[in-house]
């Protein structure tokens, strides 16, 4: 089996949710030959939310410069959950970051692209280290407070945590400080998949309701189908307004998804939190993905 990848990027415009599925599935299968390459790394994390990515960096929604990842003033995204980075990572490289062939250095030896964001490597596209859980979303208020506070800029900051992530205190720490200060500009995304490392999150350490928490700490929240499309791209507008408008309210998106979404031996199951496919796994994963 060839783990080639396509050298296919796509552009930052609005795309039709036709056009949202052909860029997630190749993130889909980008994530699926990158983690049969390097025979280890997070299956079921990636696959829930790689529809939520091909939103996120591929419809209009954040401003950035694949050409230029420094540019001042960009809006940033934080991915507080870093084990799940196979799925920015291909999401970077399809939105021209890297080159794509370099998605093969998945978590090889002084790769950029480690097993969880390292920013020390210097991956174009990723503005700070993550993966100590409930530390990436405190990162990503920080910079939100700066932006709005400090410099003014107007630009946004997203994070994206799991759900089990919910169980860190961090995080709520950061959600009471993103309200406080009245950070209209802070976009939080849940990756609501009801599954995580040791099983369905109610008998691990329950976090519902999530939606009425984050109410309660002073959110705007939208709750969605995080695989559709158009409810996805009507969450982040509801962001964008929020933004516009000044409303002085930061905004969470819940998004409800599967783990290991759109592989039929994965879907729903939280053994495959952290395992790779096999190779003849990733084949039947390929099959499945076309
Ligand atoms: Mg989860």
């Amino acid at each position: 089996m060839n783990f080639d990848f396509t050298t296919t990027t796509f552009d930052n415009r609005r795309h039709s949710a036709d056009e949202l599925a052909v860029i997630a599935k190749e993130i889909r299968q980008d994530i699926i030959k990158m983690l049969a390459i390097a025979k280890s790394g997070h299956s079921g994390g990636p696959l829930s939310s790689a529809d939520i990515f091909a939103v996120l960096y591929f419809n209009g929604c954040m401003n950035y410069d694949s050409q230029n990842p420094a540019m001042p003033g960009r809006d940033r995204f934080i991915l507080s959950a870093g084990h799940m980075c196979p799925v920015q990572y291909a999401a970077l490289a399809n939105a021209g970051f890297f080159p794509k062939e370099e998605l093969a250095t998945l978590r090889q030896y002084n790769t950029r692209l480690q097993g969880h964001p390292a920013r020390d490597m210097g991956l174009p596209g990723i503005e700070t280290s993550s993966g100590s859980l409930g530390q990436g979303i405190s990162v990503a208020v920080g910079m939100a407070m700066s932006d709005k506070l400090l410099d003014k800029n107007n630009a946004c900051v997203f994070a994206l945590t799991g759900d089990g992530e919910l169980q860190e205190g961090s995080v709520w720490e950061a959600a009471m400080a993103a309200s406080n200060f009245g950070l209209d500009n802070f976009c939080w995304i849940i990756d609501n998949n009801d599954c995580q490392i040791d099983g369905r999150l109610r008998d691990v350490m329950n976090v519902y309701p999530i939606v009425d928490k984050c109410v309660s700490f002073g959110f705007d929240v939208v709750e969605c189908n995080g695989h559709n499309f158009d409810e996805l791209a009507a969450a982040f507008d509801a962001f964008k307004k929020n933004h516009a408008g000044n409303s002085g309210k930061p905004t969470a998106i819940i998004a409800n998804t599967k783990m290991g979404r759109g592989v039929s031996f994965m879907e729903d199951s939280y053994k495959w939190h952290g395992m790779p496919p096999n190779s003849e796994q990733a084949v039947q994963a390929l099959k499945d993905l076309a």
